[in-house]
């Protein structure tokens, strides 16, 4: 069964008399180049198990599945189950959940596949969820190898932006504090049926086995960059004013000085280990 061929899903569709759900992000892949790329680069190990998230009709999972151990798929829509039942009936080594991932309990479901070997997430994300669904992989703090997923390019480029360009924001810099993301390509919006409105890319992000930072505070470290990117265009001594008002403007700018920065740098040319320095030092004011 050929998952990308149009002609193949839409007679799918008939058969199980399912419509596309603009509310759950629905557009399916339809570039079976694309979908093994995908397949191929979500993770390096044959022995692990991917956790798929939005599985549609299966037609990344079917390659995962063909490559890979075992795959654990959750799909919001209960609409898509019988498909899925059928479109990959002949794996014994897929299990799909019909749940809305940001209700599971990852760490539950996942336990018994980390005892086996590695985990790793791929998925094709919904787009109108993106960030939440990474911030729970992140913060679950579970030890994926990989979490490779396509989401919208514009939203790419931010997420595996550089310090100081254009895209850098605070979401590059937390993911930054969990792990190296990179940019592998870039899939024309005519790749799926329905077709977004937008270009999207995939990016793979490596978790750290040993994270090398190593904040005082980790929730002062999140509420700092937040603040340094609360008031973009700002200088970071106006932002941590702004984002810190039991600081006074002196102990700002004594910290920014002395983290070795100019009192005009902004808050999106520091990098990751330079904002772990910055909340230290706020640390040590604020435990005063
Ligand atoms: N993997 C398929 C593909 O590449 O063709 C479908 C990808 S489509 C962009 C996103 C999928 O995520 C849809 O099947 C949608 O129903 C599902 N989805 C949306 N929100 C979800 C959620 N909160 N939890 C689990 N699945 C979700």
């Amino acid at each position: 069964m050929n998952l990308c061929d149009i002609k193949t899903v839409k007679q799918i569709m008939a058969m199980f008399h399912f419509t596309f759900r603009k509310e759950f992000g629905q557009n399916f892949l339809t570039d079976r180049m694309v979908v093994e790329d995908i397949a191929d680069a979500c993770c390096m190990d044959e022995n692990s198990t991917v956790l798929e998230i939005g599985p549609g009709i299966g037609t990344l999972t079917y390659e995962l599945a063909l490559r890979r151990r075992r795959v654990v798929s959750l799909e919001i829509d209960r609409g898509l189950i019988p498909v899925l039942d059928f479109t990959l009936g002949e794996f014994d080594n897929v299990r799909v959940i019909n749940e809305d991932v940001m209700q599971t309990d990852l760490e539950a479901l996942l336990a018994p596949y980390f005892a086996e070997g590695p985990v790793s997430v791929c998925a094709n994300l919904p787009y109108y969820i993106t960030t939440p669904i990474l911030m729970k992989l992140l913060e679950s703090r579970l030890p994926f190898d990989y979490i490779t997923v396509m989401i919208q390019a514009e939203v790419a480029d931010r997420l595996a932006a550089k310090a100081g360009s254009k895209d850098y924001g605070a979401i590059t810099a937390v993911l930054a504090y969990y792990g190296e993301t990179e940019k592998l390509f870039t899939v024309p919006a005519d790749r799926f049926v329905p077709a977004p409105k937008v270009n999207s890319s995939v990016i793979r992000i490596k978790l750290y086995k040993e994270r090398p930072y190593h904040p005082r505070d980790e929730a002062l470290l999140f509420r700092t960059i937040k603040a340094a990117f609360g008031q973009r265009r700002k200088t970071l001594v106006n932002a941590l004013g702004a984002g810190f008002p039991e600081l006074s403007r002196e102990q700002i700018t004594d910290t920014v000085t002395a983290c070795g920065h100019d009192l005009n740098v902004r808050g999106e040319r520091l990098d990751i280990a330079q904002f772990v320095e910055l909340s230290d030092r706020i640390y040590e004011i604020l435990k005063k």
